[in-house]
């Protein structure tokens, strides 16, 4: 039995219009594709919501050849004001349109309405806004007085936050004056398709912005195409490693958002509820498909029974189910193959000897589903310490002094983000400063601004994605 009962309040999706079929949108129009189509489901109800084509080589080539016909005649010599004009008019159409965006994502994702429309929407919309403030001020960006874009951009993303990874992407892109072929994921294509509307909506000159549905294939054809000038790359830290290969020897300026295990730290004199909160947003946001996720917690040993009991008595109190409820707190696991990957890693959790804890309650019958789980008597050499899962599984650890804290922290392949919680100030400074991490958080846990740049240490990728220095990832600098 749950603490509280709430009645449903379930989110309309007649806000959003699906179509049954989607082509490409190529050169300012939609556009059928030469591969075989995909099917893309509700991950929460396994039903089919669209068709949707699949980019053939021959689809990447003409996207390319748009995109660099748009960067020569009409973006390239635009003055930049006028494009920082259509960057602030396209994030306005995402804030208009933010209620069917929304709900678009949470049905092909399998996301809580409450983040699609309270983080994944807004955030789209800033970065947008943020970008268009840059577009006509890029000498003060630190590259010297005149920096100049690099051309046409190729850019694939995952399917955790798709409309988000798009504007991480498609805003600086813009903003500094390249054009675009973005492939999303081929699980979450929707939002990008949305997106290509308002593109047109905007009356962004066609050729401008290009999307390319399509899976692995069609990704690979867009990274390795002769005449994209930056490869930009959010997603596995395997299909990075592939697209480093690819672009190597190539000139193609390359950046790579990968993987994350993330060390949470909590000591001895943090205010507990508080960090049972940051603890359970670290890891419990979005499904735990989440690259910067908290999924392992360090506890300082003195605290680590009174941390895990509340922590677990918050859980309790977590409602999984209906994505579309605006009450519910964990959604759908986008795919049965990333179901699939997270009951194998949680497998070897328990055969390596650690304790596995979930709460009661059942899950909807159908759909893809698994439970917040939390993993305790976890040793670093465990894969479950080690692994990135992508989902809602926390592995806890304790420390006994700040240094071995530092040391567990640091004792991983990745390097994107961290999070501290104490009330000494000078010990947050002190530990933060030592984190082999791109984002530390203090207090506090996936927390993300425009203007701040995120990215990675070791194999969780290399450049800045946000603020000043995330600009640098689409300039030639000038002297
Ligand atoms: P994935 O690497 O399998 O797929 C990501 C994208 O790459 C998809 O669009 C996919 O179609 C495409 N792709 C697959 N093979 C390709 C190839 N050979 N060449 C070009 N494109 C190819 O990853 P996923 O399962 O979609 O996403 C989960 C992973 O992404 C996790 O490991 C997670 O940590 C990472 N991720 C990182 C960030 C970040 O900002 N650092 C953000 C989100 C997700
Ligand atoms: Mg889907």
């Amino acid at each position: 039995m749950s603490l509280f009962e709430y009645a449903p309040a379930p989110e309309s999706r007649s806000i959003v219009d699906i179509r049954p079929s989607y082509g490409l949108f190529l050169d300012g129009e939609f556009t059928a594709g030469t591969g075989t189509p995909r099917k893309t489901v509700n991950p929460a109800t396994e039903e089919v919501l669209a068709e949707v084509a699949t980019g053939s080589d021959e689809d990447v080539d003409r996207a390319v050849r748009a995109a660099r016909r748009a960067f020569v005649k009409t973006w390239g010599p635009m003055r930049p004001a006028d494009r920082g004009k259509y960057l602030f008019r396209i994030a306005r159409l995402l804030q208009e349109r933010a209620r069917e965006f929304a709900v678009l994502e949470t049905l092909d994702n399998g996301k809580p309405i409450r983040e699609s429309r309270d983080v994944d929407v807004p955030l789209a919309a800033a970065h947008f806004f943020y970008h268009a403030g840059w577009a006509d001020k890029l000498e003060h960006a630190g590259l010297g007085p005149a920096p100049r874009p690099l051309g046409v951009a190729g850019q694939v993303i995952p399917w955790n936050f798709p409309l988000l990874m798009l504007a991480w992407k498609v805003a600086p892109a813009l903003a500094t004056g390249n054009t675009v072929v973005l492939k999303p994921a081929e699980t979450t294509p929707l939002t990008a398709l949305l997106f290509a509307e308002i593109c047109q909506q905007a009356d962004l000159p066609p050729g401008v912005v290009n999307i390319v549905t399509g899976a692995g294939d069609t990704g690979r054809a867009v990274i390795s195409h002769p005449d994209v000038d930056k490869v930009a790359f959010t997603g596995s830290t395997e299909v990075g490693r592939s697209i480093a290969r690819a672009v190597a020897g190539t000139d193609k300026r390359l950046s790579l958002e990968l993987g994350g295990k993330a060390a949470n730290i909590v000591f001895d004199d943090a205010p507990i509820d508080q960090a049972v909160e940051g603890i359970v947003r670290g890891i419990f946001f979005n499904q735990g498909h989440v690259c910067c996720a908290g999924s392992r917690l360090l506890v300082q040993e003195s605290v680590h029974d009174d941390v895990v009991a509340a922590l677990q008595r918050r859980i309790g109190t977590l409602r999984v189910g209906n994505p579309m409820d605006k009450n519910t707190d964990l959604g759908a696991i986008n795919s049965p193959e990333q179901l699939a990957r997270i009951r194998e890693l949680t497998a070897f959790g328990e055969t390596e000897g650690a304790t596995c804890w979930q709460p009661a309650g059942d899950l909807p019958a159908k759909g893809y589903w698994f439970k917040p789980t939390v993993f305790t008597d976890v040793s670093p050499a465990h894969r479950i310490a080690r692994d990135e899962v992508f989902g809602p599984v926390l592995s806890v650890l304790t420390f006994r002094t700040p240094d071995e804290a530092v040391a567990k922290a640091n004792n991983t392949t990745y390097g994107l983000s961290a999070g501290i919680w104490s009330e000494k100030g000078s010990r947050i400074l002190k530990i933060a400063d030592q984190l082999r991490a791109g984002v530390v958080w203090a207090n506090t846990f996936n927390e993300f601004d425009p203007t701040a740049p995120f990215g990675g240490y070791k194999q969780s990728g290399y450049g800045r994605e946000g603020g000043r220095q995330g600009l640098a990832a689409y300039l030639e600098a000038s002297k």
